[in-house]
């Protein structure tokens, strides 16, 4: 023991004659509370790459919403100097959720974007509304829940909640984009899955909302068997411009002779791309054709398909440009195993290099959930999904140097450490889990945070058996971001 240590020692044990060592413990304790996790009430599915942007840094704080209990919307808040957290508060009440015996929804996490002065805004709640509650659905049809906006009381303080509701009841899987001048706008399906995509614009940092504008057609397929649908993910271009990823999904009608596989399911195939310049209004493909909105599958197929997926089905990545405007597609694809939900599907990635688009099938990278980063011909995939060799979850890196032709197993930020099967069950764990869990990963994953530190990327929620809570973390560069509080 040197000097320093022995005096410490010595001061501690001093301390214990004068104050009692009853308060020790307390020292220990409390370097025990630090964890990896920043709350352990994410519900359901928690997040969703689609739902987005899930969080928000701005001005040194990362702020994030996720799906609690009762499917409401929380919203937490990190800050990286002080290292402090605060929340998760409750934004708002959905009405979905509020069944004990129902079927988890999970359509309606939240969406979270931070106005030009600084108001927090979330989209939450619904999976296409209700006749009954909200009327006639022209542009769709119904299912559940009420589409909400609440935001901030205050710029930048998550405590205070306002329910603003100026956005159609109808959309689900919000997502919100921010224009460099401040026009918001919110995209979402105008119903259940035969609803046509729509956006809506404010041009006052979200207090109104312009009508809906449809910009995807659903619409009956002329063989008679089912229903045009689709499933987009949008994201803001370079300037003025938004753009859209987005795949085909075959709506069989209940008696489709198809594999027996008559109604819904979650079967989609291809991928599409296109642009919207949002001062002109005008919609093109990725070679300048103009497109007519809203599209139908003819005019998509004809002049928007980036990939044919052949008998393969897929499930929304996210899509993004580069600097000089260059579109990048993520997707999840994988073999029909048949029945609802296809079988596993791993990441893929698509790139249009100014003449064609290139990427394959065979890239290398597992099956996962997240998000990419591409810079050149250097491509980083960061993905939550089980490690083949320790079977746990882990979410790690996946690099490319060859424009993601191949990738590569990269650093491993988190990897799940113990089964989480000491949570108390209750009566929630009853109920039958959502579609989406079976074809789960083994956790859920954000898309990356909007102007994320590279400290604090994206959002992980831990699935484990026997509950239906979720673990939830923030993962950058250095690991989960711990909570010592
Ligand atoms: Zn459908």
């Amino acid at each position: 023991m040197n000097k320093q240590a022995f005096s410490s020692v010595v001061i501690v044990m001093t301390l214990c004659l004068v104050i009692g060592c009853a308060n020790l413990p307390q020292i220990h304790k409390n370097t025990n509370l630090q964890r990896d996790y920043f709350a352990e009430n994410g519900f359901g599915e928690g997040v969703a790459v689609v739902q987005h942007p899930a969080g928000e840094y701005k001005n040194g704080v990362t702020y994030l919403a996720y799906q609690g209990p009762k499917e409401d919307p929380y919203v937490a808040a990190y800050n990286h100097a002080t290292g402090e957290w605060k929340g998760p508060y409750k934004a708002g009440v959905s009405i979905l959720g509020k069944n004990p015996r129902g079927k988890i929804d999970s359509h309606g996490k939240p969406t979270l974007i931070i106005d030009h002065a600084g108001y927090i805004h979330i989209f939450y709640g619904s999976h296409g509304g209700v006749l009954d509650l909200h009327g006639k659905n022209a542009l769709g049809d119904y299912h559940s829940g009420e589409n909400k906006h609440a935001v901030s009381a205050r710029p930048y303080d998550i405590s205070e909640w306002v329910d603003l509701d100026n956005v159609s009841p109808f959309g689900t899987y919000n997502q919100a984009i921010k224009m460099e001048n401040g026009d918001l706008y919110l995209f979402n399906r105008h119903g259940a899955h035969r609803s046509d995509w729509v956006y809506q614009k404010s041009t006052d940092n979200g207090r109104t909302f312009e009508s809906p504008v449809s910009f995807l057609k659903y619409k009956a397929r002329a063989d008679g068997l089912g229903t045009d649908s689709w499933y987009p993910y949008v994201s803001k271009g370079v300037g003025n411009q938004i753009v859209v990823g987005f795949d085909y999904h075959f709506c069989w009608n209940r008696n489709a002779p198809r594999n027996n596989r008559g109604g819904h399911s979650t079967e989609r195939k291809n991928l599409y791309y296109m642009t919207f310049n949002t001062d002109t209004n005008e919609w093109h493909s990725v070679d300048g054709q103009l497109l007519s909105i809203p599209l139908t599958k003819e005019e998509a197929d004809a002049k928007a398909l980036a990939f044919d997926t052949g008998k393969n089905w897929t499930f929304n990545g996210t899509t993004k440009v580069d600097a000089k405007g260059n579109p990048h597609i993520s997707a999840y694809i994988g073999e029909d195993i048949g029945w609802q939900i296809g079988g596993p599907k791993n990441a893929r990635y698509f790139r249009w290099d100014g003449s064609r688009w290139n990427g394959n099938l065979n890239n290398g990278l597992p099956i996962g959930r997240g998000d990419f980063l591409s810079s050149g011909d250097n491509v980083s995939f960061l993905l939550s999904g089980i490690d083949s060799q320790t079977k746990r979850t882990s979410v790690r890196w996946w690099e490319s140097n060859d424009a993601g032709e191949t990738f590569t197993q990269g650093h491993e930020l988190l990897q799940f450490k113990d089964d989480w099967d000491d949570r108390t069950s209750n009566a929630d764990s009853l109920r039958p889990k959502s579609l989406s869990n079976l074809d789960s990963p083994g956790s859920a994953s954000s898309s990356f945070i909007r102007n994320a530190h590279p400290d604090a990327r994206i959002i992980i929620a831990e699935k484990a058996d026997g509950t239906d809570y979720r673990r939830m973390y923030l993962v950058g560069d250095n690991g989960p971001v711990v909570r010592r509080d």
